[in-house]
């Protein structure tokens, strides 16, 4: 939502009049030094929406305040220009309305559109969440990372370099909404309050790391474009791509990483599949290098890669995994019931490189129970377990 700055106002002023923390207002206005407000600039307030409202006879400030569990400070503020003695029936008048529900709330059938449909909305309500395109994919749609916090230390959680894993994407929406939603209602989560996380915690999370195979598992061949046929043909002429765990090429995305790669490429197909094909080499397909790219730059702390199934963490790396990824492994099984795991026989993941590149924690998480793609009526458990595990992300040192 959007004021215009009067003489006189502050940031503080509307930290006040909105019970907005401060640090979230300043981060939705990147461009504006709080010493130097010019009259006249909009400011953006976050965690807010607004309604146009027609004045009723009787009406007052009060009264139109009181209706929205406003206050005649704030709806003077998105008012300036009307005197409010001068109220006139048939007016209409803009109110604030506190933003207290989900955006994010159909997880089903989550295509890349509807992901972008939802971060539009967040990023416009939550001015502060910042939004980065770290790379295209193969058929030119752009790879999205999210970022939450002002903190050094950077966290990063990522869904969905499996197709039919689709699910762990809305997964990592819904928390954004709530971190959003309790960051800007002082509202706690699980009993912990996330502003001081916001402060000494920067949470990167790229929801979606392969958006063209995720559209295929859900909407078919058509959804490939001018690559229909080639899919149809690594898919054996088969309409059904919910086995499709690759990108539209036929690459497994979670086998292209130089970490042990010969193992995988010895034993696993040979040219494009639905899944396991690592590609010619290692490192060549655009989603793969968006994501090591962003991890050097990024700097992370520490990683995690969110998949289905099997309610596991996935830990070590060929012992190359600092002692405190077995820390953090407990601690993430203690809040979900997920069993920690050290060693695996798979190589050339994402997980596996960023422990050999950066000697920091990287994990797999494996949501949920059944055969992917998991039905949908999942989500709500496997919302509230993974909740516990990106919660201890943020509080973990
Ligand atoms: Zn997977």
């Amino acid at each position: 939502m959007e004021v215009l700055v009067r003489p006189g106002d502050s940031f503080w002023y509307y930290s006040q009049v909105f019970s907005m923390p401060l640090p979230l207002i300043e981060d939705s206005n990147p461009d504006i030094d709080p010493l130097r407000l010019i009259a006249g600039t909009p400011v953006q307030i976050p965690g807010y929406i607004t309604e146009t409202y027609v004045v009723q006879p009787n009406d007052s400030f009060w009264s139109i305040a009181n209706r929205y569990q406003s206050t005649v400070e704030q709806v003077q503020l998105l008012n300036p220009n009307i005197l409010p003695n001068q109220l006139q029936i048939g007016q209409t008048i803009t109110v604030p309305i506190r933003v207290s529900q989900f955006v994010v709330d159909d997880p089903g059938q989550y295509t890349y559109e509807k992901m972008q449909q939802d971060l539009n909305q967040l990023l416009t309500i939550y001015p502060f969440l910042r939004r980065e395109q770290i790379g295209q994919s193969v058929l030119g749609k752009d790879i999205d990372e999210i970022q939450i916090g002002r903190g050094q230390k950077t966290v990063h959680v990522n869904g969905s370099f499996h197709a039919n894993e689709w699910i762990t994407t809305p997964v990592l929406m819904r928390f954004i909404n709530e971190y959003a939603l309790s960051l800007t209602n002082g509202r706690p989560v699980r009993g912990l309050f996330l502003l001081p996380f916001y402060q000494t915690v920067n949470l990167s999370v790229v929801p979606m790391v392969n958006p063209d195979g995720v559209n295929l598992v859900i909407q078919g061949a058509d959804a490939a474009g001018d690559r229909k046929e080639e899919v149809l043909a690594i898919n054996s002429q088969q309409a059904d791509f919910s086995q499709w765990k690759a990108n539209i090429r036929g690459v497994d995305l979670n086998n292209q990483y130089p970490a042990l790669w010969e193992v995988e490429a010895e034993r696993k197909p040979t040219s494009p599949a639905p899944r396991d094909f690592p590609g010619t080499s290692p490192l060549t397909e655009p989603e793969a290098i968006a994501m090591a790219d962003l991890a050097k730059t990024r700097n992370f702390a520490r990683m995690s890669a969110l998949h289905t199934q099997g309610k596991v963490i996935y830990w070590g790396f060929q012992n190359l995994e600092p002692p405190e990824a077995e820390q953090l492994a407990n601690e993430f099984s203690r809040v979900s019931g997920f069993t920690p795991i050290r060693f695996i026989d798979s190589y050339a993941g994402y997980k596996d490189w960023f422990i050999q590149e950066f000697r920091r924690p990287g994990f797999t998480i494996e949501l949920g129970l059944g055969t992917n793609p998991l039905p949908v009526e999942q989500f709500p458990e496997m919302y509230e377990e993974t909740l516990g595990i990106l919660l201890a992300n943020l509080y973990m040192p």
